[in-house]
C-alpha cells in the first residue's frame, strides 16, 4: 500500500476564481508542478480531491470538470509531474439540477472521494496527507487518520483568521510548495 498526498484544487493548485466554468479562467500557481513533481519523486501517490457543486447548481457539467482535469493534466505533464486520479463531488443538497441534488458521503468534508481513491489506488490513509485551504479540508485529514495542513492560497489566509473548535492542522504552510516541503519531511522522519 502507498501514502498519499490529497490535494484540494481550487485554491490549493490553481486559483480559486470562484466556480471555474471556462478553461481560459484556470490558473496555476506558479509553484504548484514543481511541488506536485516532488512529490511524485518521493513515491507518494499524488491525488486530487475536490468539491465541483457548480454541477448541481447548474453552472458546469461533468464533461467540463473532466475537460479541466485533462488540461491540468497536460499542464503537469509538461513539466514532468503527474496526478495520479481526480475525485470530485458534483453535488450539492440545494443543487438546481435534480440528479445532483443530494445529500452525498462525497462532499468534502465527508470521506467518500478519499474512501474511492484509497480503494482504487490501495492507499494507506494513516500514512497520507491532506492538504487543502479550507477547514473542511483539514478535518477531513483528521478524520480519516492522516495529516492535515491547511494552505494560507485561497481562502486559507482568510480561514487561519477564523479558527474552527475542535479542527487542527498539523501544520499551517504559506503555500503548497512549503507544504510539500513540510510532507517530504514528515514522511521521511515519521515514516509511520
Ligand atoms: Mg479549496
Ligand atoms: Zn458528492
Amino acid at each position: 500500500m502507498r501514502a498519499a498526498v490529497f490535494l484540494d484544487r481550487d485554491g490549493t493548485i490553481i486559483e480559486d476564481v470562484g466556480y471555474l466554468d471556462a478553461l481560459e479562467r484556470l490558473a496555476f500557481f506558479p509553484w504548484a508542478v514543481d511541488a506536485v513533481r516532488a512529490l511524485n519523486r518521493s513515491g507518494l501517490a499524488v491525488v486530487v480531491i475536490t468539491n465541483q457543486s457548480g454541477v448541481a447548481r447548474g453552472y458546469f457539467d461533468e464533461a467540463f470538470v473532466q475537460e479541466t482535469h485533462r488540461r491540468m493534466s497536460e499542464r503537469f505533464a509538461a513539466g514532468g509531474a503527474r496526478i495520479d486520479g481526480y475525485y470530485y463531488c458534483p453535488h450539492h443538497p440545494d443543487g438546481s439540477v435534480p440528479a445532483y441534488r443530494s445529500r452525498c458521503a462525497c462532499r468534502k468534508p465527508g470521506r467518500g472521494l478519499i474512501d474511492r481513491a484509497a480503494a482504487d489506488l490501495d492507499l494507506d490513509l494513516a500514512r497520507s496527507f491532506v492538504v487543502g485551504d479550507k477547514w473542511g479540508d483539514v478535518q477531513l485529514g483528521r478524520a480519516i487518520g492522516a495529516r492535515a495542513i491547511l494552505v494560507r492560497t485561497g481562502s486559507g489566509a482568510a480561514e487561519e483568521r477564523r479558527p474552527v473548535d475542535g479542527v487542527a492542522a498539523d501544520t499551517i504552510a504559506d503555500n503548497l510548495a512549503a507544504a510539500a516541503s513540510w510532507v517530504l519531511q514528515s514522511a521521511a522522519a515519521n515514516p509511520r
